[in-house]
């Protein structure tokens, strides 16, 4: 039998073990992808360290995956071998149940699929997807380019063209990392006003080079007055961990904003008061399925929209791993296959 590489973790903590294994062969409504570059997201953290429910073990982490279709299991029309194509956290959905016949394929009541906890993911040299969870993937992108835009690309970019916010009104984009650099992007080549906000004053020239007209520091700043000045945010996209960070901007909405949660904060503090007087709102925001991920991708190479990255062969997992926990990494991590 042809053995691949893949990196799996045995139980919750593990470290990781690269190992070999039988190529899987893609069962009905799948197809095997031949991965060249999967992102490593911090969400690969519910596999690695067992924080998620669902896992079970041992398992191949990884949801921001980019290769070739080079198998396809029974009942696949549509997709080919050769194709170029994208798999994210959405893994499938059954388009049966009551949540799936809304169209709301995220809260599928059927199963849940998530890519790299609940089956197989991206850090191997092949994996099985189901053909709903597939993403085309554009000529125009390397596989690098492609991969992280699986996940912080759709999340960021699907929040946003969510959001309610038309072309020309004031967004703001809360933390200015991984998820954030991307979203200064897309708000300015979205044609919104987009204000980018983070700590420390060096930061300014690349949210500038990003795109963004107006920067606010909010370690010598007040990000709520100072949203206020330019007439109050008509979205904040939250896109930090900090719940005080995220409070400490909330008060910069302007009537009808929307304040955008995309970043897993433990906790958010936000006055009842402000809300009702400004008709304003909080919305936590799901990443999207296949076809969000395909339009994200789509919209990055119309617009010139690229995600910053680091890139580590495979069997540097642990280095990969350790450098996207740091929070230093500028800014998404990426490792490529080779071959
Ligand atoms: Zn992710
Ligand atoms: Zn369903």
């Amino acid at each position: 039998m042809p053995k691949m590489r893949a990196v799996q973790v045995s139980r919750p903590k593990a470290p990781f073990e690269i190992v070999e294994r039988e190529i899987p062969e893609p069962g009905p409504g799948s197809v095997r992808i031949k991965v060249q570059a999967c992102g490593v997201c911090h969400s690969d953290t519910l596999t690695k360290e067992g924080a998620f429910p669902l896992v079970q073990y041992p398992r191949v982490p990884g949801h921001e995956v980019v290769g070739v279709v080079d198998a396809l299991g029974s009942g696949v029309g549509r997709w080919a071998p050769g194709q170029r194509v994208g798999v994210g956290w959405h893994g499938g959905n059954c388009g049966y149940c009551d949540a799936c016949r809304r169209g709301d394929f995220f809260v599928c009541q059927t199963f849940t699929a998530i890519t790299g906890i609940t089956y197989d993911g991206g850090y191997a040299e092949y994996m099985i997807a189901r053909a709903e969870s597939l993403a085309l993937v554009p000529n125009e992108l390397s596989p690098v380019e492609a991969a992280p835009l699986m996940c912080a690309g759709i999340t960021t970019f699907n929040c946003l063209r969510n959001s309610g916010a038309r072309p020309g009104e004031l967004v703001a984009v809360l933390g200015l990392g991984g998820l954030g650099h991307l979203a200064v992007q897309f708000a300015a080549k979205g044609g919104f006003r987009t204000v980018a906000i983070a700590r420390g004053k060096d930061k300014e020239p690349l949210a500038r080079k990003l795109g963004a007209r107006n920067y606010i520091d909010s370690q010598t700043q007040d990000p709520a007055a100072e949203l206020k000045k330019l007439g109050g945010a008509k979205v904040i996209l939250a896109t930090v961990t900090n719940g005080d960070a995220m409070s400490a901007a909330v008060g910069g909405l302007g009537t009808n904003g929307t304040f955008m949660v995309i970043g897993a904060a433990p906790s958010l503090t936000v006055s009842p008061l402000q809300l009702l007087g400004g008709r304003q709102s909080v919305k936590g925001w799901y990443s999207g399925t296949s076809i969000d991920s395909q339009d994200t991708l789509d919209f990055s190479v119309l617009a010139g929209v690229r995600s910053m990255n680091e890139v580590f062969p495979l069997e540097r997992v642990d280095e990969a791993y350790e450098r996207m926990l740091s929070g230093k990494a500028r800014f998404r991590v990426v490792l490529t296959m080779g071959g």
